[in-house]
């Protein structure tokens, strides 16, 4: 992409509404635009960071067996009285009337809708497991929105929901999705931690959230600071063996992690000698449910066994917040210039700066690695205006892409480009060839 023909609407001033600074870099970085409280317009920037986060998160999903499908917003509310969460779930819920006068509602999660799904089409535990999710548009009518995307009204999630046999094999979906989840936000380049959690009303007893630490974190969490040592790194899992899974689980949940809500001084003291405990904020990135037969029983979703009994099928749901994604990986990686991408994210793969514009060998410089970049599988975001480098430097610092290629006269006449970490601030001079390799092989992977 060229940056004069592109869409970034840059902001020079520090917006006075945003309290937060993953809020505020979003907008000065022409990534959102608010629409209305809590409900916000994804400029190109931001949509491009979006739909990386989403395709991470199918690649993981579907690595882990689970099957994709798309639910639609709008609901009928019939489905969530059967539930009986049509009253339950409250002023969160935005419910609206259809022109026949049928209450309609935006649907705040998926449970009902799925449930639905499921016990028109399957009646045999020849079909099970089944895990099958979606990525979409959710609406609560949250009372207080804000912090940007993190806390919206509007927001993007995926729900995934689990159908099986018994508990035995429900809690294995459980467990599966715990290490997808550890796999997914690690290649997002964040450490998730899984902490136990209180239900809601979602309903049912064996529950995580996933946190990343972060000052701003709406949570309070308590845990062991040996867990924030934990990676899930490169190992493969096979999916399928229920030993795996559960041996990752107990790697990653022995430890005392709790968010406030099931925190327990008394545990904490016994549990985790005093050096190691530690208290400190937390965004919710994501969680996982089981939950039975909640849902089952209410709706009627029954399974013949291979006894030929009916039985009511058990399940669990699983959410990550992909929108608030955007919002917690700015948290935890920006400095006092800008957003810094991890590259598993970033909007374009490199900034091209062009020192100076119009001059032949600079341009014709820029135009090779631009193309080069490209057939190596690459995006670059090639600068290409008539500004002062200065204000060149400051853009691709404020949108925070891992790597910037700078290209000016004098270093062509020595044959090189300046490679530069957003990261690390560190310049290297190489050949504009050498810049490409290096990139390519950096992104090998990703
Ligand atoms: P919270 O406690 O933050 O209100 P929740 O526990 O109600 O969230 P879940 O039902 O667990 O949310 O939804 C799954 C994920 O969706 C959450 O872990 C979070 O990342 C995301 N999410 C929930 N509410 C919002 C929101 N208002 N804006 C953006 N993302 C949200
Ligand atoms: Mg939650």
């Amino acid at each position: 992409m060229r940056l004069s023909r592109y869409f970034l609407p840059v902001l020079k001033e520090t917006p006075a509404e945003a309290q937060i600074v993953s809020h505020r870099l979003m907008l000065r970085a022409g990534m959102i635009k608010q629409a209305s409280a809590g409900i916000y317009s994804w400029l190109p920037l931001g949509y491009k960071v979006l739909r990386r986060i989403e395709q991470i998160v199918h690649e993981e999903q579907i690595r882990a067996g689970h099957i994709p499908m798309l639910m639609p917003t709008l609901q009928s509310a019939d489905l969530w009285r059967e539930s009986g969460r049509y009253e339950d779930y409250g002023e969160e819920m935005l419910r609206i009337k259809d022109r026949h006068g049928r209450d309609m509602l935006y649907g705040p999660t998926n449970e009902e809708l799925i449930t639905d799904i499921f016990r028109a089409h399957v009646s045999s535990y020849k079909d099970l497991p089944l895990t099958l999710y979606h990525i979409q548009w959710k609406f609560r009518d949250e009372i207080r929105p804000r912090f940007g995307v993190m806390r919206g009204r509007e927001f993007l999630m995926k729900d995934g929901y689990n159908f099986d046999i018994d508990k035995e094999a429900a809690l294995h979906a459980y467990n599966r999705h715990l290490v997808s989840y550890l796999r997914t936000y690690e290649r997002m380049g964040l450490q998730a931690i899984p902490m136990r959690a209180d239900s809601g009303p979602i309903g049912g007893d064996d529950t995580h959230e996933f946190l990343v630490l972060a000052e701003t974190g709406e949570s309070e969490v308590f845990y062991d600071s040996q867990i924030t040592d934990l990676r899930f790194g490169e190992r493969e899992v096979d999916y399928d063996s229920v030993e795996e899974c559960r041996a990752v689980l107990q790697e990653f949940t022995s430890r005392y992690a709790r968010t406030d809500e099931t925190h327990d001084e008394t545990v904490f003291h016994e549990q985790v000698p005093e050096e190691r405990r530690r208290s400190a904020r937390g965004i919710e990135v994501g969680q996982i449910f089981y939950f039975g037969t909640k849902y089952s029983d209410a709706m009627g979703a029954v399974v013949v066994n291979d006894k030929g009994e009916r039985v009511p099928v058990h399940m669990g749901s699983h959410g990550i917040g992909v929108s608030r994604l955007l919002g917690a990986i700015i948290e935890a990686n920006h400095d006092d210039k800008g957003i810094i991408w991890p590259e598993g994210v970033t909007p374009f793969h490199a900034g091209i700066v062009n020192l100076k514009q119009g001059d032949a060998a600079a341009d014709a410089a820029c135009e090779g690695l631009y193309k080069a970049l490209v057939a190596k599988g690459l995006e670059p975001l090639y600068d290409d205006r008539s500004e002062r480098a200065g204000a060149k430097f400051a853009t691709m610092d404020l949108i925070g892409l891992p790597w910037r290629i700078t290209v000016g006269p004098r270093g062509l006449e020595k044959g090189v480009v300046e490679l530069t970490s957003r990261w690390t601030g560190q310049s290297e001079e190489l050949s504009p060839e050498a810049a490409v390799d290096r990139l390519a092989q950096i992104y090998d992977g990703h």
